[in-house]
C-alpha cells in the first residue's frame, strides 16, 4: 500500500461549527478526521502533518510557501506521495510556487480544499480529500508514481498546478486549467492522460528552493490608465519584476508616454513580462502594431502563462538566481507554459 502524508495549512476544508455561537472555525485534526472517518478505516495509509495555526489562505505568502515545501523535502523518501489541504483562495499561487520550489519532483504533490467546510452537509471536503489521496497513491504497474508533479484536485478534474486559475466563489468546480488540459478526471473510475503529465528526470535528484524576492508588482493595464499611476508603479523604490497584464494577443496603448516609461524601467533592469488579461491564449507579440512598442521596450513574452504561475516563478528567480531570472522567465521550467 502506499505511503501518503496529509499535509494541512487550513482554509475552509478544515472548518467546522464551534459549539454554542454556530460560527465557522478551523478544526483541530483529531475533529477533522472524525468527520472522514476512511481515514483510519485502513484503506489508506495516511500520516497527517498540520501548521499551528491553521490559517485562512488569505494570510498564506512565501513563508508558508517554504513551510509546505519544506514539509514536503523533509520527508520526500519516507512517502510514495503528499496531499496539501489548503483554502482555496490563493491555492493557485501556492501551489504555483511550489512547482517550482520543487525542481525534479518525481513524486505527487496535490493539493486539494473545498467550497464547504467539512463540518457543514453537503460538504465537498470529503470527496476531494480521498480522491486527491487516491491520486496521489497512484502508480503503474511497474511501481512509477501515475502523476509525479505539483497538481490541485478539485470536484472532479487534476489539474496541472501551475497552469490553474480560481474561476468560482460559488461553484463547487472553484478551479480551471484555461489553457492546458486536466491530467486526470474523477467519475466512476478515475482517468489519467499520462501523455499530458510532466515527468521530471528520475536521474536528477530533488532540489530546494526557497528564496523569494517579493519586490515584484502586477500593472493591469485599462483604458484611459493614466501616467501617473504607471510611473508611480515603475518607479516603486526597490522595484526587480513587472507583471504587466495587457489586453488580447499582448497588447498595449500605444501612447509614446507608456513606451518611454517602460523603456526606463527596463533599463534600469527591472524584468517586464507580458501577461495577456484573457484567461485563454497567449501573448504574440508583434502580431498587432500595438504590441511593437513593448517589444522595443525590452518587455518579455509570457507566452499563455498565468499571473500567479508568473508572479511566483519571477519572486523565486529573483531570489535564488536573480542573474539567471530575465532568461529562466523567456523558458518553459516545468510545463507553465507553452513557449512557441
Ligand atoms: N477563505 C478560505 C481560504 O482560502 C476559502 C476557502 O478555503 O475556500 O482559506
Amino acid at each position: 500500500m502506499s505511503k501518503v502524508l496529509l499535509i494541512s495549512t487550513g482554509g475552509t476544508i478544515t472548518m467546522v461549527r464551534e459549539k454554542g455561537t454556530e460560527a465557522l472555525v478551523p478544526a483541530d485534526m483529531e475533529t477533522f478526521k472524525a468527520f472522514i472517518p476512511e481515514l483510519n478505516a485502513g484503506v489508506f495509509d495516511v500520516d497527517i502533518e498540520a501548521f499551528h495555526p491553521l490559517i485562512d489562505s488569505s494570510d498564506i505568502g512565501p513563508e508558508s510557501w517554504k513551510q509546505m515545501a519544506q514539509m514536503v523535502y523533509d520527508h520526500y523518501d519516507a512517502y510514495d506521495g503528499f496531499v496539501i489541504l489548503h483554502g482555496t483562495d490563493t491555492m493557485s499561487y501556492s501551489a504555483s510556487a511550489l512547482s517550482f520550489m520543487l525542481e525534479n519532483l518525481g513524486k505527487p504533490v496535490v493539493f486539494t480544499g473545498s467550497q464547504l467546510p467539512v463540518g457543514v452537509l453537503r460538504s465537498d471536503a470529503k470527496e476531494n480529500l480521498l480522491t486527491a489521496i487516491e491520486i496521489a497513491a497512484a502508480k503503474d504497474e511497474d511501481g512509477n508514481a501515475l502523476v509525479p508533479e505539483v497538481t490541485i484536485y478539485f470536484e472532479d478534474r487534476l489539474f496541472r498546478a501551475n497552469r490553474t486559475t480560481k474561476r468560482n466563489a460559488e461553484h463547487f468546480s472553484a478551479f480551471n486549467s484555461y489553457n492546458y488540459p486536466a491530467l486526470a478526471k474523477a467519475g466512476v473510475h478515475i482517468t489519467y492522460q499520462p501523455h499530458l503529465v510532466h515527468y521530471s528526470d528520475p536521474n536528477e535528484p530533488l532540489v530546494l528552493h526557497t528564496e523569494f524576492d517579493t519586490n515584484v508588482a502586477v500593472l493591469k493595464l485599462f483604458p484611459g490608465i493614466q501616467p501617473s499611476v504607471v510611473r508611480a508603479l515603475l518607479r516603486t523604490r526597490g522595484l526587480k519584476g513587472v507583471v504587466l497584464e495587457t489586453f488580447g494577443a499582448g497588447n498595449a496603448p500605444s501612447d509614446r508616454w507608456l513606451y518611454k516609461e517602460l523603456k526606463a524601467a527596463v533599463d534600469k533592469g527591472i524584468i517586464v513580462v507580458n501577461k495577456t488579461q484573457c484567461n485563454t491564449g497567449s501573448v504574440e507579440m508583434g502580431l498587432y502594431a500595438v504590441s511593437l512598442n513593448l517589444m522595443k521596450a525590452g518587455v518579455l513574452s509570457g507566452y499563455d502563462i498565468t499571473t500567479e504561475a508568473l508572479l511566483t516563478k519571477m519572486m523565486m528567480l529573483l531570489g535564488e538566481m536573480p542573474e539567471r531570472a530575465k532568461e529562466l522567465l523567456g523558458k518553459d521550467l516545468c510545463g507553465e507554459m507553452t513557449v512557441d
